[in-house]
């Protein structure tokens, strides 16, 4: 069965190079949806608690909250970092305080300090997926992800190949040492 979970994150972009009003800086609420896919837990009664799907997802995505994301040849990236620079808020600020998880993939890399993220290619509902997966699929067994943003959006199934070592009170995946981080139970 499937536990679903959605998430929401404001962003701005733009697609350099891209002939259509996408050229131009804009922003949107993308709306995240994921599908984790597994054995219902015994007596839990769930595959996952979704609540707990989304403070994994969203300790790293939220670098895409609140977040300029552009892509490494747009050169609107020096140009704004420079203005950041003069502002003094490229490395940071005491009011920046929801920061997420500094990360870097081949596809994309977050500079929470300055709520930017760096991608590879356009930030499309496409391109997204395939970032979102890229950071997920070690963390949670995701069957399916779906993007929209504005008018667009994309979906992608995965073949789920792993059964997660579950803790029989909480439901949430056990740690490698196979304790739960929620409760502090332990495999036996
Ligand atoms: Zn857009
Ligand atoms: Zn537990």
């Amino acid at each position: 069965m499937r536990s679903i979970t959605t998430l929401e994150l404001q962003y701005a972009h733009r697609f350099y190079g891209f002939l259509g009003e996408a050229m131009y800086l804009h922003g949107h609420t993308g709306i995240l949806t994921i599908e984790v896919e597994d054995d219902v837990t015994p007596k839990v009664n769930m595959v996952y608690p979704c609540n707990e799907i989304k403070k994994v997802a969203w300790d790293i995505l939220r670098n895409f909250d609140h977040a300029l994301v552009l892509r490494e040849d747009d050169p609107l990236l020096p140009a704004i970092l420079n203005v950041y620079d003069q502002q003094g808020i490229r490395n940071g600020h005491a009011l920046n305080s929801m920061k997420g998880e500094a990360f870097r993939t081949p596809l994309a890399t977050a500079y929470p300090d300055c709520r930017l993220v760096v991608t590879k290619e356009s930030m499309t509902v496409e391109g997204m997926i395939k970032i979102v997966y890229d950071l997920l699929k070690d963390k949670l067994p995701i069957a399916k992800l779906t993007f929209s943003s504005g008018v667009n959006k994309a979906s992608q199934c995965y073949e789920v190949k792993k059964h997660l070592d579950k803790c029989p009170i909480c439901g949430v995946a056990l740690d490698k040492n196979g304790k739960c981080p929620k409760c502090g139970w332990r495999k036996k």
